[in-house]
């Protein structure tokens, strides 16, 4: 069978016949691992807080506990004598139907339950022990009314109130240029703004008929063959309920895109998150907003590939060049001096494939003011397409002169 009830005393992680002291001190803390203020944004420490929370307001009340001990649920809905009752099992027969404790014989008192609308035909009470006690009500009688007030009282009414907005995530992607000396990006973002009309109140202020109760302010439900009047939990007994707002449909809030601008700092890597605060989504009824983080992913460059805050650049070096030693030009990143480039010395013997360092002629660091990577210029030789004999006469002259073989080594190690 179903059942939505609750176990305080486990959620506490207390015994059952534990004493007050012992319930208030499990409390305090599993408080203090769950408070929402040790654990921000953590939707299930919300969650978890709210339940012990809950479990503390019944069983530290010493009237609330023993309702739920008889019954094994507790609301404040319900009548302690009818709870007694049907923890000792005295609704059995008609005896109680002539009995004392109608409500209206208890002194003016709200008393949500309406005894005379109970229909007794048929049910099977008697003879229950006093155990029922101890035990939550879970067979016989106990059973029916679990079910009905588990359904009745947790998801009744409609959450309303202040809640904080939850936090938003978009990519953006930002061309290489802006991500190296910093700009501004623009992105269209669609996030839940507070509704103008109600100011996020979910209601412009009017009442209108509980459609719950059709205004009576009482709902009858059927328990098994029981049939029994409570008070509305939609509308607390009023028959009334605040009329939603029109605009938000009693949300508090409106979905709305918009156009976002934000700046990209100089040296801003590619898959970094940009956070900014309380741009998320609107709160209701005065709720915090979440915040807005954005992804970031760069673009490429066909030249300059960014690693980090540097950046590599593969040169070709003429053969003589290598050989002799040069200076040669070199791109770099900056358009500010020397016009996107600048002076590099290639050492005699450079050898293909070997990288030479710029210091500080790379990304400019977002994290760390005045410091920047380098440029990486991995070299790449080009020999020459020698078509004329003159050439081909110098160069077989050269490797006369030079008679080292490239692959003695490489053969010497297979
Ligand atoms: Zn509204
Ligand atoms: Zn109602």
């Amino acid at each position: 069978m179903a059942t939505q009830t609750k176990d305080y005393y486990s959620t506490l992680g207390v015994k059952k016949a534990a004493t007050s002291d012992e319930i208030r001190k499990a409390f305090r803390k599993l408080a203090r691992k769950y408070h929402p203020d040790v654990n921000p944004n953590d939707k299930k420490s919300e969650e978890k807080f709210k339940e012990i929370s809950e479990a503390n307001d019944v069983l530290s009340d010493e009237k609330k506990r023993k309702i739920y001990d008889q019954l094994g649920f507790y609301s404040d809905n319900i009548d302690p004598a009818a709870a007694e009752a049907a923890a000792r099992g005295g609704y059995g027969g008609g005896g109680f139907a002539g009995g004392g404790a109608r409500p209206g014989a208890r002194g003016g008192q709200e008393v949500p339950f309406d005894f005379g609308g109970f229909d007794f035909s048929g049910f099977q009470g008697g003879g229950r022990g006093r155990g029922g006690a101890q035990e939550p009500a879970s067979s016989g009688f106990g059973g029916s009314f679990k079910d009905i007030f588990g359904g009745m009282f947790s998801g009744g009414q409609k959450a309303r109130g202040s809640r904080p907005g939850t936090d938003l995530e978009y990519q953006v992607s930002v061309d290489f240029w802006s991500a190296v000396r910093g700009g501004v990006a623009r992105l269209d973002i669609q996030r839940q703004e507070t509704c103008p009309t109600c100011k996020g109140k979910s209601t412009t202020g009017g009442s209108s008929e509980c459609p719950e109760c059709t205004g009576t302010g009482q709902v009858t439900q059927m328990g098994g063959r029981m049939k029994f009047n409570i008070q509305c939990p939609r509308c607390n007994g009023t028959g009334k309920v605040q009329s939603g707002c029109a605009i938000c449909d009693g949300e508090g809030v409106v979905t709305r895109r918009e156009p976002l601008e934000f700046r990209i700092k100089a040296g801003t890597r590619d898959g970094q998150r940009i956070r900014l605060a309380g741009k998320g989504n609107a709160g209701t009824d005065g709720g915090s907003a979440g915040d807005l983080f954005l992804i970031v992913k760069v673009g490429t460059h066909p030249v300059f590939a960014r690693v980090g805050d540097d950046i590599h650049v593969t040169v070709p070096v003429t053969m003589t060049e290598a050989a002799l030693g040069a200076k040669i030009e070199v791109p770099t990143i900056d358009t500010h001096d020397g016009g996107g480039r600048t002076q590099l010395k290639i050492p005699p013997g450079t050898q293909t494939g070997q990288k030479l360092r710029l210091r500080e002629k790379g990304v400019p660091s977002a994290l760390r003011e005045g410091l920047r990577g380098d440029e990486i210029v991995e070299v790449k030789i080009v020999v020459p397409k020698v078509q004329d004999e003159r050439s081909k006469e110098i160069l077989r002259e050269l490797a006369k002169l030079n008679p080292e073989d490239p692959r003695a080594e490489l053969l010497a190690e297979v």
